[in-house]
């Protein structure tokens, strides 16, 4: 069958599609004849019979891969107007290229199939509707997605051998450079190798990223930058946290070469995602491939301190301003579990308000149970001795001494600022010499690099005083009577602190002056460590507190004491006896007659009243029918002098010895004489 034989009347009277693409923005700048040969397929439409207004170009899609139909609009309008029958011919240069991906190409011939369309490339006209055609036009979508797959392993496979052999060229970190050779070396300009040097012993020293940030902003020091691409030059820029974070994570800067870093990967909508993979899953790493700034070693325990301080830190480390609550570490305390920051409990104890540390986020937010709760009250005491006694005047001494010498060191950093305006200086002259040679008639080249000239001259001015100003505050060395002041400090500190009527809230501010965080461990006993400022490292250990009865109990020796001296005493006497011998209870209060009483209750102790009986003492009711008396008359004699008895409780109420015979005598006595005293009048006893 021809070519003209295929054309049909239905499918002139529908229109035919001309997909034109590129597959990458370079192609379609630099490949002009693959376009021209795309609208060269126009003519040979016209020449089978449609009508030129009847021809559309579809060419939205320059520049996109044909890898997948998504983004790709054209492709996707192609399959739509293929699909509503309003195509009778859809052409293309080397059509099985119009999709990349045998599932999308398949569909097209699907649709292709059903709708009456034909297709033609350069080779030939084919009808999907065919079986031969059909067959041709599958084969040839499988060979362009096989063509696609070879390219990419060869281009892959080759990257990946020289990775492997670590001799990949890649985008290297600023401070390193390649040689003609290919070879990596430090970057050969001082300037920048002294500022790198100066960048890894900061982090050494002061152990954190921002404060590395800090140490260079405050020492007016800059990081470099590599310039513009392709120029070669170095710009010198403020540093920063991110490039903090990143020049430390880079393991070029220890001379090691690393490949596949990362993942990448397009997920259904198209969208690119990157993901840093842990160190054990790059892909190749070589170490010692190159010289470094850092030894493998130092990169690793860099690596290892930043995890470090991360998890101190916690996701959501906020120390707010002190308040007035007596909890010592409030905004300071960090869970040694989970690293999170912990939250303040306040509850009364004896009276007072004491602090319990608590780990509370588990619990609030997913309600799980509370990570560590750490009572305060001790930890609060300990830390605060441990305070007072490093506050010392020798130990202040030895950090004025530690100062002096980190003014010798500032020197070095000196001179690296000393670099910065030769720099600036060297800039200026290049500039000036621009100037100088631009043909003065040529006003618009002069003029702009007039003004490159000013802006070199203003920056030289910048870095100037920059220098100069660090340059001050650097000398200004500590005066003798400064020393004194600081060092009269270290006497008047524990006085400060001890003193009763210093703030809670002025007490938590100098803890805070001298503490960085204080991490919390519950285990056997507490651990409690304190980072100081400027990184020194205490630690103390403290026994778990008693539980709350366990504080409570009453000594035994007390408990003795009540049992002895109730043989002799009735309960209100065991108190006042007791605190005037200067005891008091657990919770140190006074004694009362209920907790006397509370207390040989509990302990099971005799009462007063059965030891009194056990000695032979009677109750009122058994001596009235001795003394021929009514009960309540006893206790008058007793008052009189003639009964005697034993105090057992509160008021009246007494036990009292078996009257003698003479006792009984002097009763009956008295009664008759009282008796005749009232003239004959009945007594009343
Ligand atoms: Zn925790």
């Amino acid at each position: 069958m021809n070519a003209e034989s295929k054309v049909t009347t239905g499918h002139l009277q529908r229109a035919a599609y001309l997909y034109i693409r590129q597959s990458t923005l370079r192609q379609v700048m630099e490949n002009t004849e693959s376009t021209e040969r795309q609208y060269a397929l126009r003519r040979r439409a016209v020449a089978l019979g449609w009508p030129d207004e009847r021809i559309v170009v579809i060419d939205h899609d320059q520049g996109q891969s044909g890898a997948s139909t998504i983004d790709r609009e054209g492709f996707q309008r192609l399959v739509a107007d293929v699909g509503l029958g309003k195509a009778g011919i859809v052409m293309g240069l080397e059509v099985s290229r119009l999709a990349r991906n045998c599932a999308d190409w398949h569909r097209l011939l699907e649709i292709c199939a059903l709708t009456h369309c034909l297709i033609l490339d350069e080779d030939g006209l084919y009808d999907p509707g065919h079986f031969n055609d059909r067959l041709l036009l599958g084969l040839k979508g499988a060979m362009s997605e096989a063509e696609l797959h070879v390219l990419k392993a060869r281009l892959v496979g080759g990257v990946i051998n020289k990775a492997q052999r670590g001799e990949l060229k890649m985008p290297i970190p600023v401070g390193l450079v390649y040689q003609e050779d290919q070879r990596v070396v430090l970057d050969p300009d001082q300037q920048v190798q002294q500022s790198l040097r100066v960048f890894f012993a900061t982090f050494e020293r002061v152990g954190s990223a921002w404060a590395t940030v800090q140490t260079f902003r405050r020492e007016g020091l800059k990081f470099p930058k590599r310039g513009q691409a392709g120029s070669g030059e170095i710009a010198w820029q403020e540093l920063t946290h991110p490039i903090t974070l990143d020049t430390l994570h880079n393991p070029r800067y220890a001379g090691a070469f690393c490949f596949g870093r990362t993942r990448s990967w397009k997920d259904a909508e198209g969208k690119y995602h990157c993901q840093q993979l842990p160190r054990d899953q790059w892909r190749f790493l070589k170490q010692n491939a190159h010289p470094g700034y850092v030894t493998w070693e130092q990169f690793l325990a860099n690596q290892e301190r930043l995890l470090q301080n991360q998890q101190a830190r916690g996701g959501d480390r906020k120390a707010g301003p002190p308040r007035e609550g007596p909890a010592l570490l409030q905004g300071l305390v960090l869970c040694g579990k989970c690293g999170r920051t912990m939250t303040i409990r306040y509850h009364h104890r004896f009276g007072r308000l004491t602090p319990d540390y608590v780990c509370a986020r588990n619990c609030v937010e997913k309600s799980e149970p509370v990570c560590q709760c750490i009572p305060g009250g001790d930890i609060d005491a300990g830390v605060g001795q441990l305070l007072v006694q490093s506050v010392t005047p020798l130990a202040l001494e030895v950090a004025l001494n530690v100062q002096s010498e980190l003014q010798a060191r500032l020197a070095e950093a000196d001179r690296l600022r000393q670099q910065q305006v030769q720099r600036a200086q060297y800039e200026v002259d290049r500039a000036r010499v621009r100037y100088m040679r631009v043909d003065p008639n040529n006003r618009l080249v002069a003029d702009t690099l007039e003004a490159q000239w000013n802006e070199k001259l203003r920056l030289l001015a910048q870095a100037k005083e920059d220098c100069e100003k660090q340059h001050r505050t650097d000398s200004a060395q500590l005066t003798d009577e400064q020393k004194a002041r600081i060092l009269a400090l270290a006497a008047d500190f524990p006085k400060l602190w001890q003193d009763p009527k210093t703030p809670d809230r002025d007490r938590k501010r100098m803890a805070r002056l001298l503490l960085e965080d204080v991490t919390l461990q519950r285990d056997q006993d507490i651990l409690v460590q304190l980072r100081f400022k400027g990184g020194a490292i205490q630690q103390l250990r403290l026994p778990l507190p008693k539980a709350a009865w366990a504080l409570r109990k009453t000594k035994p020796e007390i408990v003795a004491e009540i049992d002895r001296l109730l043989d002799t005493h009735t309960e209100e006497e065991v108190a006042h006896i007791l605190n005037e011998r200067g005891w008091r209870s657990s919770a140190g209060n006074l004694f009362s007659r209920p907790m006397v009483h509370m207390l040989r209750h509990c302990y099971h102790m005799k009462t007063r009243f059965t030891r009194l009986q056990a000695r032979g003492l009677l109750t009122a009711q058994q001596i009235g029918p001795m003394i021929g008396s009514v009960t309540s008359r006893v206790n008058y004699w007793r008052k009189v002098g003639v009964l005697k008895g034993m105090k057992f409780g509160e008021g009246n109420k007494y036990l009292y010895y078996k009257p003698t015979e003479t006792e009984v005598d002097q009763i009956h006595q008295r009664r008759l004489k009282r008796g005749a005293n009232a003239h004959g009048a009945q007594p009343s006893i």
